[in-house]
């Protein structure tokens, strides 16, 4: 068996999104890799603890997970709601998965203030996206862990080929 994927479990079509829809990503590669037993799905937001459906949630102020991470910034619901603790748990939680599973590439969905890695939104609630990344993203590159986007399938398809322990895809 070659190296896991952990995926945002939401890109498995899985009904977990805070909606309670999922947002299945259709691409070969992923049909392969699923078909190969290769792809770990999770939820952080789930696995942290929250419910499905669930309020959307945003970093506040226009901060980024490492803001968040270093106590500068919080995770707040539509509602006010703070979910700070349970968005940093859930993320720490994918981390122990993706290293329980032998996981050192995450395809996580862009946008999400837990899943993205090249843009999230800015607390308004407004639509307003800006650069930056969410706690589980930023907890996976910290623990050394790949992060490619749902945008992103054909350069981790790439990455995969060119890892010399990894090129049976
Ligand atoms: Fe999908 Fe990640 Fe949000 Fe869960 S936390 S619904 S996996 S984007």
């Amino acid at each position: 068996m070659t190296g896991k994927i952990l995926i945002s479990a939401c890109l498995l079509g899985r009904p977990v999104r805070y909606d309670g829809k999922g947002k299945l990503l259709a691409h070969p590669a992923i049909e392969r890799w699923r078909k190969q037993g290769r792809l770990v799905g999770f939820c952080p937001e789930q696995a942290g603890g929250l419910p499905t459906p669930r309020p959307p949630a945003e970093i506040e102020g226009g901060f980024s997970a490492e803001d968040v991470l270093a106590g500068r910034a919080r995770v707040v619901e539509v509602t006010g709601a703070d979910v700070t603790e349970a968005f940093i748990a859930g993320g720490r939680k994918a981390v122990d998965m993706a290293r329980n599973a032998g996981c050192r590439y995450a395809l996580l969905i862009d946008g999400s203030p837990s899943c993205g890695s090249g843009f999230i939104y800015d607390g308004s609630f407004t639509g307003k996206r800006h650069a930056g990344e969410g706690v589980t993203a930023a907890l996976m590159r910290e623990a050394g862990i790949e992060v490619f986007s749902d945008n992103q399938v054909d350069e981790l398809v790439e990455r995969l080929n060119m890892d010399e322990a990894d090129p049976a895809i």
